[in-house]
């Protein structure tokens, strides 16, 4: 699944690309794909011209004229792409907004689990999933005093914690397990048991780890592409994600895989050592 620096790379791609142009038309092969329904969808954005897009957490938010805006989240395999008119379709576009300069933008999802939501501009936080939405990881929306609190109050794995949008927007799999590794912890540390040293480490890690893959432009694993079908490369800069027998870069201990809340978790046992409450 696109985690923020893969969403934030095809935002960044997309801008590039489709900001300033007027659709013309859009087709729908797979209308359970748009909402509230395909109609609606292709009446409120016919004609509208793309301003500007926008990323909060894993979603893009695309803003046309006329007050319309459109909630889009990747789900697992979904991909944007601009391409000419005259380049035939691949099965698995579903959504086709072309444009009066003879482009088009298409949305890909070998999975069809990616979904767009027309909503009008400025009510975007009321899109479910945005609604309860957790702080951007920049250092100016995370604060120390946010995770302290918050981590207080969650008894479950860190790692659930830091997958949980809600708590913190944007992180997925591949980055929770990597932070965890950079600032030490075990993934099944229980969250209000993380002492605030490690909070302060783990806070600026996740920073700084988001910062580093946004300029790789992602990490490609399975299938992402940016908006002009290139791969990130950030996958090359991994340190435990889908490294499991290797040698720890720190003490050469071999990466331990293990499920943590149905979700494939890589660690270093012996960087990582879960704390226990009477040390
Ligand atoms: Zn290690």
């Amino acid at each position: 699944m696109p985690e923020l620096p893969e969403v934030e790379t095809v935002k960044r791609g997309l801008e590039a690309l489709v900001v300033g142009k007027k659709i013309k038309k859009i087709d729908v092969y797979y209308p359970k794909m748009v909402l509230p329904n395909e109609s609606e969808f292709i009446k409120a954005l016919t004609g509208k011209t793309i301003l500007g897009i926008d990323r909060r957490g894993k979603y893009l938010l695309f803003h046309f004229n006329d007050q319309q805006s459109m909630v889009s989240h990747l789900r697992m395999e979904g991909k944007y792409s601009v391409h000419s008119h005259e380049v035939p379709l691949n099965k698995h576009d579903h959504v086709v907004f072309e444009f009066t300069d003879g482009t088009e933008l298409r949305y890909n999802d070998t999975r069809k689990f990616g979904r767009m939501v027309l909503i009008p501009t400025g009510e975007e936080y009321t899109v479910a999933g945005l609604k309860t939405i957790g702080p951007e990881p920049t250092p100016e929306t995370l604060s120390v005093d946010y995770l302290v609190e918050t981590m207080k109050k969650h008894h479950k794995s860190i790692k659930s914690f830091l997958l949980d949008q809600n708590m913190i927007a944007g992180l997925g799999n591949i980055y929770c397990d990597e932070v965890l590794w950079l600032a030490k912890i075990h993934p099944l540390q229980p969250t209000n048991t993380v002492p605030l040293g490690k909070i302060v480490t783990l806070r600026q890690k996740i920073f700084d780890e988001l910062t580093l893959a946004i300029k790789a432009k992602g990490t490609t694993v399975f299938s992402y592409l940016d908006a002009s079908g290139h791969a990130g490369s950030f996958q090359n800069q991994l340190h435990v994600y889908q490294r499991t027998g290797k040698p720890c870069e720190r003490c050469g201990t071999p990466i331990e895989r293990i499920k943590v809340a149905q979700r494939e978790t890589h660690f270093c046992p012996f960087c990582q050592k879960l704390i226990k409450d009477d040390e």
